[in-house]
């Protein structure tokens, strides 16, 4: 593990204009937004704000770089690698830069940013660069005097919609295959947290790709992601974020043109702890599943079930654990938590926390929010005697609250882990490798965590089933989502010496 440098004192805040065809520019009726600081909710700086005619400028730089042509359509495999390393190595030279930036726009802790998320954003360019010249086809058998084989292409001009929650790392899981297969992007971060997209606007130019490859444009969801998400010209929206807004995206192609649609969306994802897992590692583990990052984790271990013969013990030193957890500014090395996106999800989580614990769910800690720390804190919160049906039980909080359920048998807590709309991510702590298996195999998860939580490689696809998602984000699965299959069928005629 690498070092950790001191976040930067009062970092510049370099960009906050459009990026459209390698330039930084203001919207075209000049509006701004504010974007404010969560760990103590003042201004940063004010970022332009893209509408639907801004958005029509960057999908035509993005079309124009597509061109049959163009820079971008005639660069040799190797070159496009070559670039999308150079980005990953711009970052790593900037790595405490875009840690303190990404952590004071979205209060994840810094320590976290710079060992764990930024480390994530640069494997994911070199691994995708390493596949630029990787994507092959098949040659298919077919009948006598005929020969059939399939190519991928790039689709053409693609669109990307990210959350506020993880912005690098989504930025990165959107961009490096789009732009590994061949295709341009425009990219909408989301309004709450636009800075480090801006920052990457910049490094993706200095690395050398040519105007028009890859393009940001923030702003709001209904406006500029709609205009996005409806636009003629966009072959393939993909799009992380919440389940109800991944629906109006879906429509929207459908409204549209029918591009191709990949959705990242919500969950409510189990944790299953046995009573032969080391109680004390399951402990911590479940802990950090659902408390990381306050919670705003889509595939937190929001569903924390526990074998009935260790519940009493595993709730008392969860509690204790819950309680002794550090909060506090995001820059601040010595804590584990920062604090929550925003005044509206901070209220959301504790509206989610009174109203669930008045139907017989026990708050056993935390439960309040942090006025003394000045930003949007929430308390870790523990809670039990919960039933499935139970409002928390179903609705995904996105916040620091551990829900724990009781459990007695292997078949009955896999009926109960799948009983929600979702299916994104799921854990199991035993030392037991058929129960593993038997949750692996019986969980409808897009991913199962054995003994672990939030392992992840970019060579792992991963994505939801159910309502989670539709299609998946890294591993070759990602990168052939940014192609169209080309089927081509020879007519071979034999000479006649
Ligand atoms: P959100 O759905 O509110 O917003 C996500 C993005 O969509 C933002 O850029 C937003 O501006 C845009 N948007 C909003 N309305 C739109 C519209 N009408 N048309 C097009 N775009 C629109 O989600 P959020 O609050 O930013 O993020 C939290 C959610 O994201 C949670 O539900 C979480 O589970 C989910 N998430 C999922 C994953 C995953 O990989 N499955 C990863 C991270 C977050």
């Amino acid at each position: 593990m690498c070092a950790l440098p001191q976040p930067l004192l009062n970092p510049e805040i370099k960009y906050t204009q459009l990026f459209i065809d390698n330039k930084f520019v203001t919207a075209k009726d000049g509006t701004t937004f504010s974007v404010v600081n969560p760990s103590n909710g003042k201004e940063l700086c004010k970022v332009s704000e893209a509408k639907e005619a801004d958005v029509d400028v960057a999908v035509e730089a993005a079309k124009k770089a597509f061109e049959p042509k163009s820079e971008w359509r005639k660069m040799a495999l190797k070159q496009r690698a070559h670039l999308l390393n150079k980005v990953a190595d711009l970052i790593e030279r900037d790595r405490a830069y875009l840690a303190t930036l990404e952590s004071m726009n979205n209060g994840k802790v810094y320590s976290r940013v710079y060992l764990g998320d930024i480390q994530m954003v640069i494997d994911v360019f070199r691994y995708f660069a390493g596949w630029t010249d990787k994507l092959v086809g098949e040659t298919i058998p077919v009948d006598e005097g005929f020969f059939a084989y399939t190519k991928n292409e790039p689709i053409g001009v693609c669109g990307a919609i990210i959350p506020w929650n993880v912005p690098l790392i989504m930025l990165a899981w959107k961009t490096a295959p789009c732009l590994a297969a061949g295709n341009t992007l425009v990219l909408k971060p989301a309004e709450l947290t636009p800075l480090t997209a801006l920052y990457i606007a910049s490094l993706i130019k200095e690395a050398g790709f040519p105007a028009g490859v890859f393009n940001v444009v923030p702003g709001f969801g209904n406006i500029a992601g709609s205009a996005l998400s409806h636009h003629m010209d966009v072959g393939k929206i993909s799009f992380t974020g919440s389940t109800a807004v991944g629906r109006l995206v879906q429509k929207a192609a459908a409204d549209s043109n029918f591009k191709k649609v990949t959705l990242e969306m919500g969950g409510k994802s189990p944790n299953i702890i046995f009573p032969d897992a080391d109680i004390d590692y399951a402990v911590e583990m479940a802990h950090t599943a659902i408390f990381s990052h306050g919670g705003q984790i889509c595939c937190a271990g929001a569903r924390t079930f526990v074998h009935e013969d260790i519940y009493d013990e595993f709730v008392k030193k969860s509690i204790e654990r819950a309680k002794s957890r550090t909060i506090g500014d995001a820059m601040d090395l010595k804590v584990e938590q920062g604090p929550q996106i925003s005044k509206a999800q901070q209220d959301k989580i504790l509206r989610l926390i009174e109203e669930g614990t008045t139907d017989g769910a026990c708050l056993r800690c935390g439960g309040g929010k942090m006025e003394e720390l000045g930003g949007f804190y929430v308390q870790p919160t523990v809670i039990t005697d919960l039933k499935d049906d139970m409002l928390l039980a179903k609705e995904e909080i996105f916040g620091p609250v551990q829900l724990i359920f009781k459990f007695k048998a292997v078949s009955e807590v896999i009926e109960r882990a799948n009983k929600t709309l979702y299916g994104l991510a799921a854990g199991v702590f035993t030392n037991d490798v058929n129960k593993a298996m038997a949750i692996a195999n019986g969980v409808c998860a897009g991913t199962v965590w054995v003994n672990c939580y939030f392992a992840m490689r970019p060579s792992v696809p991963f994505g939801g089933y159910k309502q989670s998602g539709i299609g998946r984000d890294l591993g070759e699965h990602a990168l052939r989502s940014y192609t169209e299959v080309k089927s081509v069928i020879m007519k071979v005629s034999s000479p006649e010496s």
